[in-house]
C-alpha cells in the first residue's frame, strides 16, 4: 500500500507493513481474523486485511481483558486491536511472510462483527466449487489470490490511462442504453417505458460513437468500455465484458499499431509478462492460415503445416482425390519422433472430427526406406509418399498427420491438432509468450447458409481492392495474438458515404434499412469525416493472461457462470406483472 491508513478509531497502520523497524512502537490495526491458535495460555490471531496478514498475541497476564475477548474470536470475524508491535522469539520467526519478525502485542481488542463459520476455506489455493465461489463472492473475493489479481486488473488499466494520457487522448464515456450495434451478435434489449414496444440495445461494442467522435474532432479518444452480446456462452466468454476502446482520426494502420504497442509493452514490461519488445511482427491473415490453419496462431512452437496438394495432385486414394477434386486441400503436419499408440491416435483423430473434419490420416515414417506404417499406406504409391515426405522434412521415425478437407475445416482441425500435440509433447515454456499482429484479412466471407456476404470485422472496416469480386477485397484491419489468443483487434473505417453505402449494399442491407440503422452515422459522414481508425483490446483476456486463473471469470470482481446466469444475485430473474404492465409488454 502506499500510504498509511489515515488514524481513527478503527486503525492506523496497515497489518501487512508492520515489520521491525516499527519494533517498540504502538500500532492499532483492523482486519478479518486468518486463524486462531491457542497456545500454552497465549491466543495467537493472524489478522488478514488488504495489505497481508500480522500476527496478535494475546497475553493472559499483561491483558487479561483482550485474552479473555480474543477466546472466542473465530475465523472471519472482524476487530481492531491495538498494542505493542513486539520482535518475536527466534524460533518463531517466520521467515515468508514480510511482517514474520515481529507480532502486535495486543492491549485492547474490539470485536466490530461476528462471522458465521464460512461455507468454504478461504485459505490460498483452496480448491473450491466454481458455483459456491460465485454465490458467496464476497467470501471469495477475500482470498488473497483473488485480491492480487484484481490489483493486477487495476495496474493493468492504470498503466493503459497513462500511457494515452500522456499520448494526449480523452477518455470519454458512450452510452449504454442505444440502438442496436452491428458487431455481429445477438443484441440485449431493454423495453422502453416512455414508448411501449420499443427498445434500447444494450451496445455490443461503442463502434459506432466513437467514429462519430472522430467526425466530432475529439481526435483521440478512449474507453474503458463495457460491451454487451447475446452469444451462446463459452468458457472464455463472458455476456459483458470490458475492453479498451480506441480512436483516432488521421491514421493509418502503421499509427494506430504503433499506439496499441506502446499501451500493450508497457502493460507486459510493468506486469513482468515475458513478451519480445515491440514492434511486433506482422503476419498477414493468408499466411497465418497456411502456416497455423487459423488467423489466432499459437506461435510459440512449430509443428507448422504443409499443403500437400501438389505432392498428391495425381494419387487415386479416393480421400485425397476427391477432395482435391472438390476444391479442397490436403494438408498435413510433421509432429516429429514420436511413437504414439493406437489409443492416442483415436483420440487425435476424434479431436479432428470435433472441429469438422471427416477424419485424419496418421503415418509412421519407417526407418530405412520410404515407406510408411498407416491404414493408408497401401492406397498410395510410393512416389507419392516420398513426395509427401520430402514436403513435410520428415525422418525416419516421425509421425505424419493429413487432413482432406474443405480448407477452413482443414485448417482449424489441423491447428486443434498442432495445440493438443504442443500440450502433449510439453513443447511450450509457459513464462515466455509471444505475440504478432495479423493483417490484410478478407474483407468479407459469404455465408453459405444465408446467402449473401457478411463483413469479417464489422461493416465499417475499409475495404480495398475491386468490388466485382467481393471475395477478393482485402480489409484494412488488424488483430493482435498473444499465444494463440486474439487479445485486440481493430480497423481503419469507412469516411467516405458512399463506400460505405456500398459495404451495406454489398452486404444486403438496403438504402431504407441503412437509413433506419446507421443514418446517424451515415448523415453524420456528409459533414467532413477525417480518415480515421482504432482498435479495442480485450481487457477480460489481458488480465487473464497476466495474473493467471483457469477463466476470464477469475478476473472479473462479479463475474457470470459459464452458462450466462449470476449465482450472486440470482438473475436472470422474472419480474413482477406491475412492471410488465407498465412496459407494455405481456409473456408469451
Ligand atoms: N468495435 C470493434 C470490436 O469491438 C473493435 C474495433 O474495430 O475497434 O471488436
Amino acid at each position: 500500500m502506499k500510504r498509511a491508513p489515515r488514524p481513527n478509531g478503527y486503525r492506523d497502520a496497515w497489518c501487512g507493513e508492520l515489520t521491525a523497524a516499527r519494533a517498540g512502537t504502538q500500532a492499532r490495526v483492523a482486519g478479518w481474523v486468518n486463524r486462531r491458535r491457542d497456545h500454552g495460555g497465549l491466543i495467537f490471531i493472524d489478522l488478514r486485511d488488504r495489505s497481508g496478514l500480522l500476527q496478535l498475541v494475546f497475553h493472559p497476564e499483561t491483558a487479561p481483558v483482550a485474552h479473555a475477548k480474543a477466546h472466542s474470536l473465530r475465523s472471519e470475524d472482524v476487530i481492531s486491536a491495538a498494542g505493542t508491535v513486539a520482535r518475536r522469539d527466534p524460533v518463531n520467526v517466520n521467515p515468508n511472510i514480510p511482517t514474520g519478525e515481529i507480532e502486535l502485542a495486543v492491549a485492547e481488542l474490539e470485536i466490530l462483527s461476528d462471522a458465521e463459520t464460512p461455507p468454504f476455506p478461504l485459505e490460498e489455493g483452496a480448491h473450491v466449487d466454481e458455483a459456491l465461489r460465485l454465490k458467496h463472492r464476497a467470501l471469495d473475493l477475500r482470498r488473497p489470490e483473488m485480491q492480487h489479481r484484481l490489483a493486477v486488473r487495476h495496474r493493468i488499466v492504470a498503466t493503459m490511462r497513462e500511457v494515452l494520457n500522456e499520448r494526449d487522448f480523452l477518455e470519454i464515456e458512450t452510452p449504454y442504453m442505444t440502438r442496436s450495434t452491428p458487431e455481429g451478435a445477438r443484441d440485449y434489449l431493454v423495453p422502453a417505458r416512455i414508448q411501449p414496444g420499443s427498445f434500447y440495445a444494450l451496445p455490443q461494442s461503442p463502434q459506432l460513437f466513437k467514429q462519430l467522435l472522430m467526425i466530432a474532432g475529439l481526435e483521440r479518444y478512449y474507453q474503458i468500455a463495457r460491451c454487451f452480446r447475446d452469444e451462446d456462452t463459452r468458457a472464455d466468454r463472458q455476456p459483458e465484458f470490458s475492453q479498451l476502446d480506441v480512436e483516432m482520426a488521421f491514421v493509418t494502420e502503421d499509427d494506430v499499431i504503433e499506439c496499441m504497442e506502446a499501451v500493450m509493452g508497457a502493460v507486459f514490461e510493468r506486469e513482468g509478462f515475458d513478451v519480445p519488445p515491440p514492434p511486433w511482427r506482422r503476419m498477414t491473415f493468408a499466411e497465418a492460415v497456411s502456416r497455423y490453419g487459423i488467423d489466432r496462431p499459437d506461435t510459440r512452437f512449430g509443428l507448422e503445416l504443409h499443403d500437400l496438394g501438389e505432392a498428391l495432385a495425381a494419387t487415386e486414394f479416393k480421400v485425397f482425390s476427391s477432395a482435391l477434386h472438390d476444391g479442397g486441400v490436403v494438408r498435413g503436419l510433421n509432429a516429429g519422433a514420436h511413437d504414439l499408440p493406437r489409443s492416442a491416435l483415436d483420440e487425435l483423430t476424434e479431436l479432428a472430427k470435433q472441429h469438422g473434419a471427416k477424419g485424419l490420416v496418421w503415418a509412421f515414417v519407417q526407418p530405412g526406406e520410404e515407406t510408411w506404417r498407416s491404414p493408408v499406406a497401401k492406397f498410395l504409391k510410393r512416389e507419392e509418399i516420398e513426395a509427401v515426405n520430402k514436403r513435410v522434412e520428415a525422418e525416419p521415425g516421425d509421425l505424419l498427420l493429413v487432413v482432406a478437407d474443405e480448407i477452413t475445416t482443414a485448417g482449424q482441425a489441423l491447428s486443434a491438432l498442432r495445440l493438443e500435440l504442443a500440450r502433449r509433447f510439453d513443447l511450450v515454456d509457459h513464462d515466455r509468450h509471444d505475440i504478432l499482429w495479423i493483417v490484410e484479412f478478407p474483407a468479407f466471407f459469404w455465408n453459405a447458409e444465408e446467402q449473401r456476404w457478411d463483413a469479417a470485422h464489422h461493416p465499417f472496416t475499409t475495404p480495398t481492392g475491386d468490388f466485382e469480386h467481393p471475395e477478393t477485397l482485402s480489409s484494412r484491419a488488424y488483430d493482435l495474438v498473444v499465444d494463440g489468443a486474439e487479445i485486440g483487434g481493430g480497423s481503419i473505417r469507412i469516411h467516405d458515404r458512399a463506400l460505405q453505402e456500398r459495404v451495406f449494399e454489398l452486404l444486403g442491407i438496403g438504402a431504407a434499412e441503412a437509413q433506419a440503422r446507421f443514418g446517424f452515422l451515415l448523415d453524420a459522414l456528409r459533414y467532413g469525416a477525417p480518415p480515421h481508425g482504432g482498435i479495442a483490446m480485450g481487457l477480460d483476456r489481458i488480465a487473464a493472461a497476466i495474473a493467471g486463473g483457469e477463466s476470464i471469470r477469475e478476473v472479473i470482481a462479479f463475474p457470470k457462470a459459464a452458462s450466462g446466469a449470476d449465482p450472486l444475485t440470482g438473475a436472470p430473474a422474472p419480474v413482477d406483472p406491475g412492471q410488465l404492465r407498465e412496459l407494455g409488454l405481456r409473456l408469451a
